[in-house]
C-alpha cells in the first residue's frame, strides 16, 4: 500500500508524533505490513524538482498511490484563492494540489485535528487564513473537499483527529485498511476510526477513583480528579489515551495535565483557559455527555458525602498521604 503525505497549515507535530510509534520502529512496522511512502516532505530523500515531479505524476494519475495523507489545515485565503500557501517551487496553491491528488487517491486520511476540522489555524479571530479541514469546518460538514466527497475507495475523509495524533492511531488505521479494509461503519459521525474513538479519555484514567468520589484536585500537582476545578474534559473526549498510552506509559492525565479534548472539533477555542473549569452556580458546565445533568448533580452530592478520608486527603496532595488499609488474612 502506497502513501503520499503532504503537510499544510499545521505545526508538523503529527509527523513528529508518528516517529514515536512503538513498540516497533515506525519504518520496520510499516515495511512488514507492506506499507511504503511514495513521498513525505520530511521523511523522503527527494526534494525540489524531483519531489514536484512525483507529485505531478500522482496528480495526473501516472504514478499510482493508495492513501493521500494530509497533515495541517487547508488555507483557502485570501478570498478563496489559496495563495496564502503555495506549494514551494510549484507556484500553485496547496489547496489545488490536494484537490487534484484527492481525485486519484483510493483513500484520503486527515492526519491531526487541524486537517480534520481546521484546528488552531482556523481559530485566529476572523479566520483570516480561511482555514478549514478537509471535509469539516469545525463541526460543520464541508471543508475543502465538500460534504459529499468520497474517495474512489468509497469512503469520506478518514479523520484521524488529535493534536497531535497518537502514532498508534495512524499505524493501526493504515494496517486495518491494508489487512482487513475499512468500511464506513468503522468510522464515527466525525469520520474518526472507532478503533480509537469508541472510547473516552476518561476510560482507564488513573484518577478514576477520585472521580467516582468527586474528590477533586485544587492545583496542578494534586492527585485528585481534574474535572471539577482544572478543566479536564476526559469524560467528553473520544480517544483511548489512557488505555493506549503515549510513549510507553504516558498520557496528559498521567503527566498532571487536564484533557483538553484535542480529538474534538473546536477544542482549540473553548472560550475559557484550558486549565480552568467553567461553572454555573458552582456546577461544571462540561458534564459527561451521556449522563443527565440532574443525575450527575445528585450522584456527585451522594459521592462527596461518602468519600473515604484516604481519597479525600490524597486528592489534594502530590503523593499519597494515606495508604490503602491492609486487610488481615481471611477477614
Ligand atoms: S493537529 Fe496539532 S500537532 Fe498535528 S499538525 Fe495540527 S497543530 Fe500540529
Ligand atoms: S481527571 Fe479527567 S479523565 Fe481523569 S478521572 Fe477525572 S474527569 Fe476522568
Amino acid at each position: 500500500m502506497k502513501l503520499l503525505w503532504l503537510q499544510s497549515g499545521g505545526c508538523g507535530g503529527c509527523t513528529q508524533s508518528l516517529l514515536c510509534a512503538e513498540p516497533r520502529p515506525l519504518f520496520d512496522e510499516l515495511r512488514d505490513a507492506g506499507i511504503e511512502f511514495v513521498w513525505h516532505p520530511a521523511l523522503s530523500l527527494e526534494s525540489g524538482d524531483a519531489a514536484l515531479q512525483i507529485l505531478e505524476d500522482c496528480a495526473e494519475g501516472r504514478l499510482p498511490f493508495d492513501v493521500l495523507c494530509i497533515e495541517g489545515a487547508m488555507l483557502r485565503g485570501p478570498n478563496g484563492s489559496g495563495k496564502f500557501h503555495l506549494m514551494a517551487g510549484s507556484g500553485r496553491p496547496m489547496t489545488e494540489w490536494v484537490e487534484r491528488l484527492a481525485r486519484h487517491a483510493r483513500w484520503v486520511f486527515a492526519i491531526g485535528s487541524c486537517t480534520a476540522y481546521g484546528g488552531f489555524s482556523a481559530s485566529t479571530p476572523g479566520n483570516p487564513l480561511e482555514a478549514c479541514g478537509l471535509q469539516f469546518d469545525t463541526d460543520e460538514p464541508g471543508g475543502l473537499l465538500g460534504k459529499g466527497f468520497q474517495s474512489s475507495g468509497g469512503l469520506p475523509v478518514v479523520n484521524i483527529a488529535g493534536c497531535p495524533v497518537h502514532p498508534g492511531w495512524v499505524v493501526d488505521t493504515l494496517e486495518k485498511l491494508a489487512f482487513e479494509g475499512l468500511a464506513a461503519s468503522d468510522l464515527d459521525a466525525y469520520g474518526r476510526p472507532l478503533l480509537y474513538a469508541d472510547q473516552l479519555v476518561h476510560h482507564g484514567c488513573s484518577r478514576n477513583e477520585f472521580y467516582e468520589f468527586k474528590a477533586s484536585a485544587e492545583k496542578q500537582s494534586d492527585l485528585g480528579c481534574l474535572m471539577e476545578n482544572l478543566g479536564c474534559k476526559g469524560t467528553q473526549a473520544h480517544a483511548d489515551c489512557n488505555v493506549r498510552t503515549w510513549n510507553g506509559s504516558g498520557s496528559c492525565l498521567r503527566g498532571g495535565f487536564a484533557c483538553i479534548a484535542c480529538t474534538e472539533p473546536g477544542f482549540e477555542a473553548p472560550g475559557h483557559p484550558f486549565q480552568e473549569t467553567p461553572k454555573l452556580a458552582g456546577i461544571p458546565i462540561g458534564l459527561p455527555t451521556d449522563m443527565p445533568k440532574a443525575w450527575f448533580v445528585a450522584l456527585a452530592a451522594l459521592s462527596k458525602s461518602a468519600t473515604p478520608k484516604r481519597v479525600r486527603e490524597n486528592a489534594v496532595a502530590d503523593h499519597p498521604v494515606i495508604r490503602p488499609a491492609v486487610k488481615k488474612a481471611g477477614k
